[in-house]
């Protein structure tokens, strides 16, 4: 890949968002599975269904740029995944397992938005306004799923823990 057009650079960077996504919709189910949570499982698997679509979304892009769907490995999802699915073969307290998961979670979260930012920028900048409008709506997601984690640990997963471990205090 020669980095000597913004062109050259929105393909590249979609070429790296599709495997992240691609990636994740083999992620999302162990995460799911490995959540106590019943609200946090429902969480992952709502999210699994989307990141779907994200994929979908992207592929359409590809076609309406003339462009083949390749994904180029992203090493940052990788190492993410890697990180959250270390945490799930960790021994403790279902609770702090929990928060541990949301916590990796929205890293993933974090970077997916602050990737979709920039290639709906780049789309936008290229008049490619389509693809700007799909990319836009998969960073709404995005940041919503993010909200919804920062609930989730709010309203339960971190008060359980913490009550989880008085009791064993
Ligand atoms: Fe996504
Ligand atoms: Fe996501």
């Amino acid at each position: 890949m020669k980095l000597d057009s913004l062109e050259n650079l929105f393909v590249h960077e979609l070429k790296d968002l599709l495997s992240a996504e691609k990636q994740l919709v083999k992620a999302l189910p162990k995460m799911a599975k490995g959540a106590s949570s019943e609200a946090l499982r429902a969480g992952f698997e709502e999210h699994l269904e989307q990141t779907k679509g994200h994929v979908e979304r992207l592929e359409k892009i590809f076609a309406l740029l003339g462009k083949t769907a390749r994904a180029e490995t992203c090493k940052a999802m990788e190492g993410l995944i890697e990180e959250g699915s270390d945490l799930l073969k960790e021994e403790g307290a279902p609770s702090v397992k929990d928060a541990a998961l949301i916590g990796a979670a929205q890293r993933v979260e974090h970077y997916e938005i602050a990737a979709y930012g920039t290639v709906r920028t780049l789309a936008q900048l290229l008049g490619q306004d389509e693809a700007a409008e799909l990319l836009q709506e998969t960073l709404d997601e995005e940041k919503e799923t993010d909200e919804k984690l920062t609930e989730l640990a709010m309203s339960e997963v971190n008060p359980e823990a913490e009550s989880e471990a008085e009791r064993r205090s």
